[in-house]
């Protein structure tokens, strides 16, 4: 199944309010849909009920119309798609692939990846009866792709991702299932953070095994603070709502290698930007220090 119209998309978790960093996803996926005349996606990754803050979908969205983020179509919410994903699930599990899971964080090697330890229990229905065990899904040795800015990719899927949880013990479906399901089935470019870089590889697995087409990828550098840390909702970051929206616009333009323009209103920034737009001009350095005001 191919997406109905080609798409790009931006897609908060809605666990605080957005910062610089995110901004420049915001910024990179919709100057390179709208640059191409494509319709740019609003998705809110909601799926994580317990990590979810309240407030925080409502606030995102009045943040991205303050800084004339405006998105097409309705907003699309991960919580509304449970039934997508276990039929992804079930499709996942008749083909072999899909392991249930007891082994507790505690009783695996710390900073390694998942060693394979449950691998001979393999589901065989999704209507098998699972109790307190996550699924994990048998991933390939190696994988690769191609990102418009940290070029061809060739990842050792087994050595730095290994089998993925995809149904939590929790009864959730996992971030990474989710997403690869509704990137593959909504949209056909991809612009995020390179920190996502590796989870990227364990959705384009799960799309293969899926038999669905993956979008275009492109990876922009992580912006990170004085001491190199991510900047991120649960960072100190400043948020996007205390700053002044046309300097800060132009500053992640910056960041994100453009070259710049005059402009006065948010309006004109985005209609330049639009027009001005080069994905080949994003640095491809996987971490960026936030430029000062
Ligand atoms: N929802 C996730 C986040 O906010 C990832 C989004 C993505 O895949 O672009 O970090």
């Amino acid at each position: 199944m191919i997406p109905d119209t080609p798409a790009g998309r931006f897609a908060p978790s809605p666990t605080g309010d957005l910062h610089f960093g995110s901004l420049l996803a915001a910024m990179a996926s919709y100057c390179e849909a709208r640059s191409k005349k494509l319709e740019w996606q609003l998705r809110i990754d909601d799926i994580d009920g317990p990590r979810s803050v309240p407030g925080a979908a409502d606030s995102i969205q009045k943040t991205l119309i303050h800084y004339g983020l405006t998105w097409d179509g309705p907003i699309r919410w991960q919580s509304a798609q449970h039934l997508r994903y276990r039929h992804a699930l079930a499709t996942l599990i008749d083909d072999g692939l899909v392991f249930s899971c007891s082994c507790s964080r505690r009783s695996l090697p710390p900073g390694k990846v998942y060693p394979g330890t449950c691998r001979h229990n393999r589901l065989t229905s999704i209507d098998e009866p699972v109790v307190d065990k996550a699924l994990r899904i048998v991933m390939p040795e190696t994988l690769e792709f191609d990102d418009a800015v940290q070029g061809t990719q060739r990842v050792d899927v087994a050595a730095t991702v290994g089998d993925i949880i995809i149904w939590r013990r929790d009864k959730l479906v996992s971030y990474t299932l989710a997403c690869a399901v509704d990137d593959a089935t909504d949209c056909t470019e991809v612009v995020r953070g390179a920190d996502l870089l590796q989870s990227t590889a364990a959705q384009i697995a799960i799309m293969r095994y899926l038999s669905l087409p993956a979008p275009r990828y492109a990876h922009i550098p992580v912006a990170v603070d004085k001491n190199d840390d991510k900047l991120s909702k649960h960072s100190k970051a400043a948020t996007l709502d205390s700053l002044d929206p046309l300097n800060t616009l132009q500053r992640a333009w910056h960041f994100l290698g453009q070259k710049g323009f005059e402009t006065r209103t948010i309006n004109d920034f985005w209609l330049q930007a639009t027009d001005h737009w080069q994905i080949s001009q994003v640095p491809a350095a996987l971490r960026m220090a936030e430029l000062q005001t």
